[in-house]
């Protein structure tokens, strides 16, 4: 019998409804394969497994119905599920049980996937390595002393070891598509109000944007369709039209495309692997038909620290809920000790080091006297960010770049260096600050490692990601991790 956890989405789907497997089978094939691989990947931080099961049996019973109705599917610690433990890998989190759904969570769920559990994450998201979570690292499944990227590394390792063909990640600076290049998957950030943030715990309410992850760009797309479009309950949710996502996805064909190379997002700086198979990358774009021209985008130079600046205000403001009153851990509650006391010592406890840096920073920046010199000079950097997008759409259809500088890096190899780990996201931080949609797909590997190619695109215009994607994915040859630790 075919081994039911190395299918996609869409053979899943097709398992199903051929009879050849319940979704209860489905769902076990991969509840087994948590709990047989999981102990060295860490890349689940809860399982649901009698959630996952009467899930899957409601689809078996003809309950739920569609493209997605009994796939599997890892969430992010990011987001809500009623009843489901929500840590955002911090311990200030504890114990906390959301009583209520995250938009996309109801979403998947009235479309019957099947959510296996939640995903390891560096703390509110903060970090591109997931070493940042207070419960202790991922592991890349490519190389286990490797990171998985961050901060959604959990969603990306359980992709990459067939622990789950979909996954939700959410993108603040880079944090679907970094794990999805150094894994070897694919990651799509929408435009920023294309998906709904109700339920989702805010970083940087600003920039954060929940998307796909997927192995493949179909199954990528076809979630892609489930999560979006206008929710009331997100006052900067778009109200318009989803993309056609999934045609896009299946069209496989650039012919025409006008596509550009970031001249500044290559050179000093970049792996000699990264640009040998983005260079590889777009000539197999040129030779499918799309013509390629150098664009420059000169201020996506101050985007790392315009990022460094408006994130952190944002968290340190969004942070401040987190109080020892509403949610999750309380310490040094006695009695006797003041409600600021034990504010105090919950947060001194419950915040991890790069959170705690994070707010300081962010709290300096928005402070009196700073506030124009810091947090204004950013915000008007990020003006002119979305400037040069705008300008590049007058020449070209979408944008491309490495997704990340370099390949996954060891564990432990940039903890010490907070600066080495920010300049990771310094290929995909402006299309957050702009607001348009990004991804990244699988482009070759270098000394066995993956390489993602980073497509951006106008805001609104997620086809057009998809549809780089899916007629690079057609061309290239497959990849797939060895997995040599499994034997
Ligand atoms: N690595 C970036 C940061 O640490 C981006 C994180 C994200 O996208 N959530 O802020």
């Amino acid at each position: 019998m075919t081994d039911l956890t190395r299918l996609t989405a869409v053979e899943t789907r097709e398992a199903i409804t051929s009879g050849q497997a319940s979704a209860v089978e489905v769902a076990q094939a991969h509840l087994d394969r948590i709990a047989a691989v999981d102990d060295r990947v860490h890349a689940f931080l809860h399982v649901d497994a009698d959630g996952a099961l009467a899930q899957a049996k409601r689809v078996d019973a003809g309950e739920i119905t569609g493209p997605l109705a009994g796939v599997p599917l890892a969430l992010k610690d990011v987001m809500t599920m009623e009843g489901i433990p929500t840590t955002c890998g911090s311990r200030i989190l504890e114990g906390w049980r959301p009583p209520y759904d995250a938009t996309v969570t109801a979403r998947l769920k009235a479309a019957g996937v099947v959510i296996l559990g939640k995903t390891n994450m560096d703390e509110f998201a903060m970090g591109s390595s997931t070493e940042h979570s207070a419960y202790g690292p991922t592991r890349n499944p490519w190389d286990l002393d490797r990171i998985p990227g961050g901060s959604g590394g959990g969603s990306s390792a359980a992709l990459a070891s067939y622990q789950a063909p979909l996954a939700i990640g959410t993108d603040t600076g880079g944090s679907i598509r970094q794990p999805a290049s150094v894994t070897g998957t694919v990651g799509v950030k929408p435009t920023y109000g294309g998906v709904s943030r109700y339920g989702l715990v805010a970083f940087s309410s600003s920039l954060d944007q929940a998307g796909p992850c997927a192995r493949t760009v179909l199954d990528a797309a076809l979630l892609h369709e489930v999560i979006a479009g206008h929710d009331p309950r997100d006052s900067t949710s778009i109200d318009a039209p989803v993309p056609p996502v999934v045609d896009a996805a299946r069209l496989r064909d650039v012919t025409g495309l006008r596509i550009g190379v970031v001249k500044e997002l290559q050179g000093d700086g970049y792996e000699a692997g990264v640009t040998a198979r983005f260079e590889e990358a777009v000539e197999t774009l040129r030779g499918l038909g799309a013509t390629v021209s150098e664009v420059s985008c000169p201020h996506f130079d101050y985007a790392l620290p315009a990022y460094y600046l408006i994130a952190p205000s944002e968290a340190s403001s969004n942070l401040a809920r987190f109080d020892a009153v509403r949610y999750g851990l309380r310490v040094g509650d006695d009695g006797v000790a003041s409600l600021e006391e034990v504010m105090a010592k919950t947060r001194a406890v419950g915040f991890g080091a790069e959170v705690k840096r994070r707010i300081i920073l962010g709290t300096y920046a928005l402070s009196s006297g700073y506030y124009d010199a810091y947090y204004g000079q950013a915000q008007k950097v990020r003006t002119l960010i979305t400037r040069d997008f705008q300008a590049a759409w007058s020449q070209v259809d979408v944008l491309v770049a490495p997704t990340c500088p370099t390949v996954a890096f060891p564990l432990g190899a940039k903890l010490e260096d907070p600066l080495a780990m920010y300049k990771q996201d310094i290929c995909s931080i402006p299309a957050n600050l702009y607001g348009g949609p990004a991804a990244s797909f699988p482009a070759g590997l270098s000394d066995g490692l993956p390489v993602g190619l980073q497509v951006m695109a106008p805001t609104l215009r997620e086809d057009l990601l998809y549809q780089v994607g899916g007629a690079l994915e057609a061309a290239l040859p497959a990849q797939a991790p060895t997995l040599s630790w499994e034997s």
